[in-house]
């Protein structure tokens, strides 16, 4: 992955579109940065390669180690509730493929990702730094905790699910803040959205979901 040619990285485009078109703009995704990012970011090159020509259905797709990357639709939907602007800094927990901290990588001013098992987080990091993104920092470790030393965030995105949002992650998240973050059981999930203002916390929900689990001191027991 240390070399992509740009008809590699460009191909695809039609899909693309479509799936922006389509999957995105006609189900009620109105922010327009959002929009862009998705139909500029190749997430064909997130996926195992095998599975490159399903890269743009309306469904998330196996990435190895039982994890997958998100649908389309979730990830456009996830995005769009943290309202980014560009000045911000995310913290993203369960890196997965890369694929969605490339989306906020484009729509923040600089992520820190953390997922907790190591190949994935390696295999993202190379397709990542072949695509010349440099507002992207990576940790291999239990993201429940959080990246305390680089606290407060402007925005937080948890993309796996847990039966309550760990409290040391809605502490990590600065004045103005929103998290978003599946929540519920092992079946079926709500997304949410916090925004905190004036240290209290608001919370609204956006539909069903289905993530995997995540695993964790605050989180699921392996
Ligand atoms: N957004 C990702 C993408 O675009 O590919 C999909 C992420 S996948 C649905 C959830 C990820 O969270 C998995 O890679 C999983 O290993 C990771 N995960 C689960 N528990 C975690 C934890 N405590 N800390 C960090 N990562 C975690």
């Amino acid at each position: 992955m240390s070399r992509l040619s740009p008809e590699i990285i460009r191909s695809h485009a039609g899909q693309r579109r479509k799936m922006v078109d389509e999957q995105l703009a006609a189900r009620g995704i109105k922010d327009l940065r959002v929009l862009e990012a998705m139909s500029q970011v190749p997430r064909h090159l997130f996926a195992q390669e095998s599975l490159r020509h399903r890269a743009y259905g309306d469904h998330p797709l196996p990435i190895g180690e039982n994890q997958t990357i998100s649908q389309p639709y979730i990830v456009g939907t996830m995005t769009a509730a943290l309202g980014l602007t560009g000045e911000e800094k995310v913290l993203e927990i369960g890196t997965g493929s890369g694929y969605q901290t490339a989306v906020v990588a484009e729509l923040a001013r600089q992520v820190f990702t953390i997922e907790r098992l190591n190949n994935l987080s390696r295999k993202a990091q190379k397709v990542l730094e072949a695509l010349h993104y440099t507002n992207i920092v990576f940790k291999m470790f239990d993201g429940t905790y959080g990246w305390p030393d680089q606290a407060p965030f402007d925005a937080i995105l948890i993309t796996a699910s847990a039966k309550e949002i760990p409290e040391s992650l809605v502490n990590q998240l600065g004045e103005g803040g929103k998290l978003t973050a599946p929540v519920g059981d092992a079946d079926e999930q709500k997304l949410v959205v916090l925004t905190k203002t004036k240290s209290r916390i608001s919370r609204r929900e956006l539909g069903a979901c289905k993530f995997v689990p995540l695993i964790g001191k605050y989180g699921w027991r392996e």
